[in-house]
C-alpha cells in the first residue's frame, strides 16, 4: 500500500481525497509465451495513425486456436476504417465468444422501445463464470447489510469470498460510434489473453459489458453511415432521431426512468449488485475521464464516493501518462451535480459512477482533426495535452477506450477488497442515514388530493429500488416551522412581498407537531437505496455566486414540487416507530365507481389519468363543469367531468385500472357545463431538432393519448388543416429561431433524405422525408395561421412561443429575452391569475413549474403590443423637479390648481388599462374577447425559486407564465415554462391537457372588459 508520488499536484489541490490504494502487482504487456495474431496485430498498427496513440495493452492481439477474433464478424479488425457493425453483428460476435470460451456468458437484459434486444456480457475466469449465482448471493448481502444485521465481521467474510462486478456500457450516444468494436475486442482480450496483467483482471473482477445502450439509435446511425459511404462526395443527413423519443437526452433519464434503456441498465446494475457503472462517450480529445470532473458535486452522494472517483480517475491518468499517450486527463469542467446521467445510477445506488469521453469522428472515417485552443492547451491537470492537429482514426479511439478500461480494471482488481468493503460501507451508511445526516423518512400524506400523481411518483421510486411502507394508523411527528422567505433568494429584489404572509425574518420558526393520517405512504431512509430517494425528493440550491459558471445541465428537479405531489421531509426519528407495513407490488391509487345511476361524476384534480380516461372513451359524452359543485355528498372542483353514454361495467374496469374514482348519480348537477371533446391532436416537429418534443411524445404515448405525428413540411402541404385537426402541439426545442422554422436548413448541396430504403431500413418508426432541408415555408405559415383562425388551437412552449409571437399569431403578446436573469433548468413558483380558465381546471395555487432560460412575456390590449404591465405604475416614476417634498405635487404658478388624474396602473402580468385617449379612434384596440388572457404568472422575486439556480429573478418575477391568446375563432396557448420535461414535470402536464380538451371552449369563465 502506498500513495503515488506522481499524483502530488492533484492531491495538493484535493487534500481530502488522498486514500492509500494498492498498485497493480503485474506489468502491462503481452506474455511472450502466447502467440500473437500476426495479421490482426499488423492491422492494428496500420490503422493507428501514430505510435503514441497506442499502448502496450492494445498494440497486439493474442492469438487463440479456438476463440474467434472480432474479424470473424467484422471482416476486418475492430476500429477498422469504414466499418461500423449493427447491433445484430455485435451480438452475434458476443455469442460466438460465449460458445467458444467458458470465460464468457451473454445475458439478455431487455428490449428497446422499438423491440431491439439489449444484452450484457460477463467476462471473467472460468471459476467466476461458473459461480456467478453464488457470488451474486454474497454481493446481495453486502448490498443490503440488513440481511446480516449490519454485522461488520460477517461483511468482512463476504468481502473475502466475493469477486466484484465492473459494469461497462457503450454507445448510449449514437453519434459516438466507437465503443461497440472496442468492447468486442476488449471481451476477446479478457477471455483469451494469458498475459499476467489480463489474467490478474480476469481472476479478480467480473467484467460486465453492455456493448450498445441505445440500440435503436445505433442501428439508425449505421444506416446513415452506410448511406454516407455509398454517396461519396455528398453531404449526409445528420442523425435527427437516435432512440424512438429522444437523442442526446437519453443520458438524462436516470431520475424519471421513462426510457427502456435506462430501466434495463438500472435493473442490470442493481440485479448484479455491481460496484461500478462505467459509461463510454466520445466528444472530448483524447480521453477525458470525467469521473473527477468538477464541482459542485451532487449534494446527496456519500463522501466516500468522491474519494473513490479521485482514486480511480487519477490512477487512470497516471497509467496512461506513463504509456506516453497524450490527452488523458480527469479534472475538467463537467460538474457532478445532476443525478440524471446513466452512470449516476451507480452513484445513487452505493456504487461508483464513471464516464469516459474519448475522441470519435462520428463514424469510421479516418480524418485530419483540428482542435480548438482550449482543447489542446496544457493546464495543471492536462500536462500532456492533445495535439493541435492530428490524423485521427476509429482505431485510435478504440485503443484509448480499451487501454483506459484495462488500466481501470487492473486498478480495480488490485483494490477489489477495498472497493467491495466500501460498497458494503456505503450501503450500511445509507441505512444509517436517519441517525446521521437524516432525514428519517419522506411522508406522502394519505389525504393528498392527487392520489394518482402520488402513486405515479411512488412507483417511480419503487422502480429505483426504494421500499415504500404505508402507515396503518395516524402518527404524529415534529416538523420544522415555516421558514421566512429569504430576501434576495431569487436575486435582489426591492419590492415588498405581496404574494403571501411572510413572517418577519427575526422570528425564529418553532417546530410544530403534525399528524399524518392512516394510509400515509412512508419512504423510510433506513434502507440501502435511501440516497436516490433523498436526491429526488429534496430541494436543490445552486448559489448564484457558485464558482462553477459553465453549468452542465439542470440545477433543480424536486420531484414532489414539479409533480404537484405533497411530500414531507421528516427529520423526527419517531416516524420510524409509526405503525406501518411494507407495500408489496406497485403502488396504485384507488379507482372505481361509487353510487348508482348512469351519469358519472369525476372530480378534476389534474391527475394525468383523467386524460387517458377521456381518450379511452372517445365516443362517450364528457362535459366540464364551469364552477365547483357538490353532489353525491362530495365536493367537485371546477372542470370536473360529467360523463354520459358509457356502460357501467366497461367504465368501472377502466377506472380501477387508471386509479380514478367516479361517482354515479341519477341526475346531472345543475352547474353550467360545456362539452369536453376528445380533440384530434397533431404533434408538429421540425427537421431541425426533435429531441425536446420527444419528451412530450413519450408521455402522450405512455398516457395513451392518440395523435398524428407530422413535420412542418407535411403541415405546409395540407390545405385545410382545420378539417383534420383540432389541436396542433408545437413543443419546444424546434431548433433555431422563428425564421429557421419557416426557412428550414440552408438549401446548399444535395438533398438530405430521412427515409426507409433497403440501405436504411432502421430509419423506420420515426417520420420520413425526401429532403430534411425545407422548413414550414410561407405557405405552411399561412395555413397554420388559418388553422387557428378557423377555431384550431396551437400550443407553444418556451422557444416556440417566440415563433407564434414573431409571426403575428398572438396580438397583444410580446416576448423578450432576459438580459441578466439566469435560470438553468430550475423549478420556479407560479401563481394563479385566472382560476376560472379551463386551462387551470383541477389546479390550486402555487404550482411549481420547470423553466430554463424562459422568455419574458408581456401582454397588452393593443395590437402590436405596447403598454405592457408594470410600466407606468406610479411607484416607478419619480416626480419632476418642482415645489414641495418628494411626495407633493408640483404647483404651476399663477393659475388655479387642478387635480392630476391617476395614471393607469397595472401589475407586471397585466396589460395597462386602456385610456380614454386610446378610445378616441381605437383602431389598434383589441376587442375584449380577443385580448390575451393570463392564466398563470411567475411568483414575486423572493418566493420565485423552488429548486435549482435563479439569479436576477426580479427580471422574471411576476411576468405572465401561461397565456391564452385568442386569434379569430381559435386560440394560441403560450407556455413560458416547459410543461413536459424528462418526466420530471408531471404536475404541469394537465395545463396542456386542459387546453386540449377545452380547445373549443377556452373562453369559458372569462370576465370580459366592458370596452
Ligand atoms: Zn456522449
Amino acid at each position: 500500500m502506498k500513495t503515488f508520488w506522481f499524483l502530488a499536484p492533484a492531491l495538493l489541490a484535493l487534500p481530502l481525497f488522498a486514500q492509500p490504494s494498492a498498485t497493480v502487482p503485474v506489468k502491462p504487456g503481452r506474455d511472450a509465451a502466447q502467440p500473437v495474431d500476426e495479421e490482426y496485430t499488423k492491422k492494428i498498427r496500420e490503422y493507428t495513425t501514430e505510435p503514441f496513440f497506442n499502448s502496450p495493452l492494445t498494440d497486439y492481439l493474442p492469438a487463440s486456436k479456438t476463440v474467434p477474433t472480432p474479424k470473424a464478424v467484422l471482416g476486418d479488425i475492430a476500429g477498422a476504417p469504414g466499418i461500423l457493425p449493427y447491433s445484430a453483428e455485435v451480438y452475434r460476435y458476443m455469442r460466438m465468444l460465449q460458445a467458444a470460451s467458458p470465460r464468457v456468458k451473454v445475458f439478455t437484459i431487455g428490449k428497446t422501445e422499438e423491440g431491439r434486444e439489449m444484452i450484457a456480457v460477463a467476462v471473467a475466469s472460468e471459476k467466476s463464470i461458473a459461480q456467478l449465482d453464488q457470488n451474486r448471493d454474497r454481493l446481495a448481502k453486502l448490498a443490503d447489510p440488513r440481511t446480516i444485521s449490519l454485522n461488520d465481521a460477517e461483511a468482512d467474510k463476504l468481502v473475502a469470498a466475493s469477486t466484484p462486478v465492473y459494469y461497462i456500457t457503450g454507445t448510449i450516444h449514437s453519434t459516438e460510434t466507437g465503443a461497440p468494436t472496442a468492447l468486442m475486442e476488449l471481451a476477446y482480450r479478457l477471455a483469451v489473453d494469458e498475459s499476467a496483467y489480463i489474467k490478474f483482471i480476469r481472476e479478480n473482477v467480473i467484467t460486465l459489458i453492455t456493448p450498445i445502450v441505445e440500440v435503436d439509435g445505433r442501428d439508425r446511425m449505421v444506416d446513415i453511415y452506410k448511406w454516407h459511404l455509398s454517396n461519396p462526395g455528398k453531404q449526409w443527413p445528420n442523425l435527427i432521431y437516435w432512440g424512438h423519443y429522444v437523442a442526446h437526452d437519453n443520458n438524462r433519464d436516470s431520475m424519471g426512468l421513462t426510457l427502456q434503456l435506462t430501466r434495463n441498465v438500472l435493473n442490470t446494475f442493481t440485479g448484479w449488485k455491481a460496484q461500478v457503472l462505467h459509461d463510454l462517450h466520445e466528444s472530448v480529445p483524447y480521453l477525458y475521464d470525467n469521473t473527477v470532473g468538477d464541482g459542485p458535486y451532487n449534494a446527496w452522494i456519500d463522501p466516500m464516493l468522491a474519494d473513490e472517483w479521485q482514486m480511480m480517475g487519477w490512477n487512470n491518468v497516471s497509467e496512461m501518462t506513463k504509456f506516453g499517450m497524450p490527452g488523458v486527463f480527469t479534472h475538467g469542467t463537467f460538474d457532478t451535480w445532476s443525478p440524471s446521467y446513466l452512470m449516476f445510477i451507480a452513484a445513487m445506488h452505493n456504487g461508483i459512477s464513471r464516464l469516459y469521453e474519448t475522441f470519435g469522428n462520428g463514424g469510421a472515417d479516418t480524418e485530419e482533426r483540428t482542435l480548438r485552443p482550449n482543447e489542446f492547451a496544457r493546464t495543471w491537470f492536462k500536462q500532456n495535452p492533445p495535439l493541435p492537429k492530428a490524423k485521427w482514426s476509429q482505431r485510435n479511439n478504440n485503443n484509448y477506450e480499451e487501454t483506459g478500461l484495462m488500466t481501470a480494471l487492473a486498478f480495480f482488481a488490485a483494490n477489489n477488497k477495498l472497493f467491495l468493503h466500501n460498497f458494503y460501507l456505503k450501503a450500511r451508511r445509507s441505512i444509517e442515514k436517519p441517525h446521521t445526516e437524516g432525514p428519517a423518512a419522506y411522508a406522502f400524506p394519505a389525504d393528498d388530493p392527487r392520489p394518482g400523481a402520488q402513486a405515479d411518483l411512488l412507483r417511480m421510486l419503487q422502480d429505483q429500488g426504494c421500499e415504500i411502507s404505508r402507515a396503518s394508523a395516524p402518527f404524529t411527528v415534529m416538523m420544522p416551522g415555516k421558514k421566512p422567505a429569504r430576501a434576495g433568494r431569487g436575486g435582489a429584489s426591492t419590492e415588498p412581498s405581496t404574494d403571501s404572509e411572510t413572517p418577519k425574518p427575526e422570528e425564529k420558526p418553532k417546530p410544530v407537531a403534525r399528524t399524518f393520517p392512516a394510509g400515509t405512504y412512508v419512504l423510510r431512509m433506513d434502507q440501502p437505496y435511501s440516497r436516490i430517494a433523498d436526491t429526488l425528493l429534496d430541494y436543490q440550491y445552486w448559489a448564484a455566486n457558485d464558482p462553477q459558471k459553465s453549468i452542465y445541465d439542470d440545477t433543480g428537479w424536486t420531484f414532489g414540487e414539479l409533480g404537484n405531489v405533497q411530500v414531507s421531509r421528516v427529520a423526527d426519528l419517531k416516524v420510524l416507530d409509526a405503525a406501518m407495513t411494507r407495500v408489496s407490488g406497485a403502488v396504485r391509487s384507488p379507482g372505481g365507481i361509487e353510487g348508482a345511476g348512469d351519469i358519472y361524476l369525476v372530480n378534476h384534480n389534474a391527475d394525468s389519468a383523467l386524460m387517458t380516461l377521456r381518450y379511452r372513451f372517445p365516443e362517450a359524452s364528457f362535459d366540464a363543469a364551469e364552477e365547483p359543485f357538490e353532489a353525491a355528498g362530495h365536493k367537485f372542483n371546477r372542470g370536473s367531468f360529467v360523463i354520459r353514454g358509457i356502460p357501467n361495467a366497461g367504465l368501472a374496469a377502466s377506472l380501477t385500472e387508471l386509479g380514478v374514482q367516479a361517482y354515479a348519480v341519477a341526475a346531472a348537477p345543475t352547474v353550467k357545463t360545456h362539452p369536453l371533446r376528445a380533440a384530434r391532436i397533431a404533434i408538429m416537429h421540425t427537421w431541425l431538432n426533435t429531441q425536446a418534443e420527444g419528451w412530450w411524445r413519450l408521455e402522450f404515448d405512455r398516457l395513451q393519448i392518440p395523435y398524428s405525428y407530422i413535420s412542418t413540411q407535411a403541415i405546409s402541404k395540407i390545405a385545410d388543416l382545420r378539417a383534420r385537426y383540432d389541436v396542433i402541439v408545437f413543443g419546444p426545442g424546434a431548433g433555431g429561431n422563428p425564421q429557421t422554422i419557416v426557412n428550414g436548413r440552408p438549401m446548399y448541396g444535395n438533398p438530405l433524405p430521412w427515409k426507409v430504403t433497403p440501405e436504411t431500413p432502421n430509419l423506420a418508426l420515426t417520420d420520413e422525408t425526401d429532403d430534411m432541408r425545407p422548413g414550414l415555408g410561407w405557405t405552411g405559415l399561412d395555413r397554420l395561421q388559418e388553422f387557428v383562425r378557423q377555431g384550431g388551437l396551437l400550443i407553444t412552449a418556451n422557444d416556440t412561443t417566440n415563433f407564434a409571437v414573431t409571426f403575428g399569431f398572438t396580438p397583444g403578446v410580446s416576448t423578450s429575452a432576459a438580459q441578466r436573469l439566469k435560470v438553468t433548468g430550475s423549478a420556479l413558483r407560479s401563481k394563479m391569475v385566472d382560476a376560472s380558465s379551463p386551462i387551470a381546471y383541477g389546479y390550486t395555487d402555487n404550482l411549481a413549474i420547470f423553466a430554463s432560460n424562459p422568455p419574458l412575456f408581456s401582454v397588452s390590449n393593443l395590437a402590436g403590443g405596447g403598454g405592457g404591465g408594470g410600466r407606468g405604475a406610479p411607484t416607478d416614476r419619480e416626480r419632476p423637479t418642482g415645489r414641495g417634498t418628494a411626495d407633493d405635487p408640483d404647483i404651476p404658478q399663477g393659475r388655479p390648481q387642478v387635480d392630476i388624474p391617476d395614471e393607469p396602473h397595472a401589475e407586471v402580468w397585466q396589460p395597462t388599462p386602456l385610456t380614454d385617449e386610446q378610445f378616441r379612434n381605437p383602431v389598434n384596440v383589441i376587442p375584449p374577447a380577443q385580448r390575451p388572457r393570463v392564466i398563470l404568472r411567475y411568483s414575486n422575486a423572493t418566493e420565485l425559486l423552488v429548486s435549482g439556480l435563479l439569479d436576477n429573478g426580479s427580471e422574471l418575477a411576476q411576468h405572465a407564465a401561461v397565456i391564452d391568446s385568442p386569434l379569430g375563432q381559435g386560440h394560441v396557448v403560450l407556455f413560458s415554462n416547459n410543461p413536459f420535461w424528462r418526466a420530471e414535470t408531471k404536475g404541469s402536464y394537465f395545463l396542456v391537457f386542459n387546453a386540449i380538451l377545452n380547445f373549443d371552449n377556452l373562453g369559458a369563465g372569462r370576465k370580459l372588459a366592458e370596452r
